[in-house]
């Protein structure tokens, strides 16, 4: 029942991060103004705008218009669904899970922004940088996930100075631009939640899963080697894996 509860919840959010998704980058109001159908403008009926139900019951069309709606809507509110979920089945009624909910929520609306967009908006990350460091104040926390103050100020620092040293060296070997300001932001936020030593384990695999994601169409030459790929969704993937995985790597890491 609880569990169906946080489903919900999850569901109400990734529409809600729909949102955001499509108006942040746009710099529209986020909570002004109701959602309409790009197709006609017609403000959408609230029966017409529930999480995941609305989509599957219009067959992915505006009401009025027939205009085809995003599968890219559907699938948000699902992996936000899923992932408050999955995080309430492992982490229970706990400040843990709270924590994990938010961060959901920042993630899944920079992974769908860089996608398309090749930005991640400091309206997020500054937030999620803050967030990550005031959290370590809170008393009892997890701290086989969460690390303590001093560590959460280390790794914010590592992780955008980090991103910064790569732009710097692939400026002057290259003269060009390899990753943004908004991934150095995003991973010292990552840092500022996790500590420094997620950042080397967010790193590695971040870059292994872009290189297998990437790979095949170099293969086919149907994208050449310095075209345009987002880094951030990888680091978020990256920061899911270090978040499941992170204490067994940490432990063969540094206590060989
Ligand atoms: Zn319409």
């Amino acid at each position: 029942m609880i569990l169906l509860f946080f489903f919900i919840l999850g569901s109400i959010w990734g529409s809600f991060s729909n949102v955001c998704i499509y108006r942040l980058p746009i710099n529209d109001g986020i909570a002004l103004s109701r959602s309409s159908c790009p197709g006609c403008k017609k403000v959408i009926k609230w029966y017409d705008n529930i999480p995941l139900i609305s989509f599957i019951a219009l067959r992915a069309k505006c009401r009025n218009c027939e205009f085809r709606i995003n599968t890219q809507y559907f699938v948000v509110e699902l992996l936000a669904a899923i992932s408050f979920s999955l995080i309430y089945i492992i982490y229970g009624l706990s400040i843990t899970t709270l924590l994990l909910l938010v961060l959901t929520i920042f993630f899944v609306i920079i992974f769908f922004i860089d996608l398309k967009h090749f930005i991640i908006p400091n309206e997020l990350t500054f937030p999620l940088m803050f967030i990550g460091f005031i959290k370590s104040f809170i008393p009892n926390l997890n701290q086989n996930l969460f690390p303590n103050f001093i560590n959460s100020l280390i790794g914010g620092l590592v992780g955008y100075f980090i991103v910064w040293l790569i732009i710097f060296l692939y400026k002057k070997i290259r003269n060009k631009e390899g990753m943004g300001l908004g991934d150095a932001k995003l991973l010292s936020a990552i840092g500022f939640w996790f500590g420094w030593a997620s950042i080397p384990i967010v790193i590695f695999f971040a870059s292994l899963i872009a290189l297998i994601y990437v790979t095949p169409s170099l293969i086919k030459k149907s994208k050449s080697l310095s075209a345009e790929i987002p880094f951030g969704p990888y680091l978020i993937v990256g920061c899911v894996v270090f978040i499941i995985y992170g204490n067994y790597i940490k432990s063969i890491l540094f206590n060989a």
